[in-house]
């Protein structure tokens, strides 16, 4: 098990609220605790004042219209809500008729769990595999393209290995079609500049946590200018025009918003400072355990997130061993009991090879003296069970 101290390497599972985020939200869990719904007093007027000034924040992040943000319990919502929004609504659309949808093999659980509900109302689902570079081009999901399909979503950067697919070809190619495209960007947004509507994206999901932000917030982008119609999946209160059902989280909301505009201004610099520390994890990991190896391409890659295999002959479960750093194997919504990642699997690893993988991701507040000591540990654990 962990130390108490344990170097924070495992940023992709979740960031810490920046300390700006904090102070932002606390006075909504407080004095300003009026409901949004309500702005016909003060109460509810500061609440409402607060959320709009938060979409303002989320969607210039992403170089979106504020009426195009419907804020969700984060980004398993968010893509719950577009996959079986757009396909039971074209469902609806074609009278029963069923049609086509595309995805790859290495999308987040959020993801693949929403397909397979509607592969179970009859969907006829193409599940792409992915090459060993983990990333899906656009010419691979043309080939996978038919006259009945009605529906491609691509992730922007992958939660394991960090990879990043080729999201505005995917995206012209779907406009082109007049297919709705829709993109799962959780680990990209607030660490790369993404412009959706340069990007050809329809819809697009992201999540507060993964960005210095609370847990429980996310948002789905939802094009303004479609021809296709998108379900709600939460019924009740006319909130979010209609989209999402539910009392607006406004402590969280506001953190979010907060958290959009901090990581506009700072993440070209974040990104250069933890591609460098990332660099130099790497390299003394790999010059130093004969037969480690880096999962995924090396260059399309987001700048936190490195994903690496370490040669051992038994079947360890490596992130139980190490002492003293907290990292993962792979992604913090995946369930032991189902075996190894599913994404190591995918671009072709062994069982035993994924157990015996690192997924390493770094921070705003990881610091060069944290990375040495870091490698030190591992280097140490791997050597102790080679
Ligand atoms: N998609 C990706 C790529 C993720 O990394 C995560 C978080 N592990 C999610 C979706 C789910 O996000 P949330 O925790 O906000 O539901």
């Amino acid at each position: 098990m962990d130390e108490p101290n344990a170097i924070y390497l495992d940023y992709a599972a979740s960031t810490p609220c920046d300390e700006r985020v904090i102070a932002a939200m606390l006075p909504y869990f407080g004095e300003e605790f009026g409901n949004a719904g309500n702005a016909f007093h003060r109460y509810g007027l500061s609440a409402r004042l607060a959320v709009d000034q938060a979409r303002r924040q989320a969607a210039d992040l992403i170089g979106c219209l504020p009426q195009e943000v419907i804020w969700t319990s984060g980004a398993t919502e968010a893509n719950n809500l577009a996959i079986r929004g757009i396909g039971s609504a074209a469902v609806a659309d074609r009278g029963g008729g069923k049609s086509h949808m595309v995805t790859a093999g290495h999308e987040h659980k959020s993801v693949l769990a929403s397909f397979r509900v509607a592969e179970d109302d009859g969907w006829d689902i193409t599940f792409l595999s992915p090459p060993p570079s983990g990333l899906v081009a656009a010419a691979q999901v043309e080939n996978a393209l038919r006259g009945d399909t009605a529906f491609v979503s691509i992730m922007a950067a992958n939660n394991e290995i960090g990879t990043m697919n080729e999201i505005a070809a995917i995206g012209s190619l779907c406009r082109a079609r007049g297919i709705p495209f829709h993109c799962d960007a959780t680990q990209l947004v607030g660490k790369h500049p993404l412009d959706v509507h340069a990007a050809c994206i329809d819809l697009l999901s992201w999540s507060a946590h993964k960005m210095y932000g609370p847990k429980g917030v996310g948002a789905l982008f939802i094009c303004s200018d479609r021809k296709w119609r998108i379900k709600p999946q939460l019924t009740g209160g006319g909130q979010e025009e209609g989209m999402r059902a539910g009392t607006l989280n406004i402590p969280g909301i506001t953190g979010f918003g907060l958290a959009c505009e901090i990581a506009r201004d700072e993440m070209e610099r974040e990104a250069a400072r933890v591609w460098t520390l990332r660099d130099r994890l790497e390299r003394a990991l790999v010059t130093t355990i004969d037969g480690a190896t880096v999962n995924g391409s090396e260059v399309e890659r987001v700048a936190n997130i490195s994903s690496i295999t370490m040669p051992l002959e038994a079947n360890h479960d490596l992130v139980t061993e190490l002492n003293g750093v907290a990292c993962s194997s792979g992604s913090a919504c995946l369930d032991p009991s189902e075996g190894p990642s599913h994404v190591l699997r995918a671009i072709g690893l062994s069982g035993k090879q994924a157990r015996n993988t690192l997924r390493l991701s770094l921070g705003r507040w990881t610091t060069a003296a944290e990375i040495d000591r870091a490698a030190e540990r591992i280097v140490d654990t791997v050597y102790r069970l080679m």
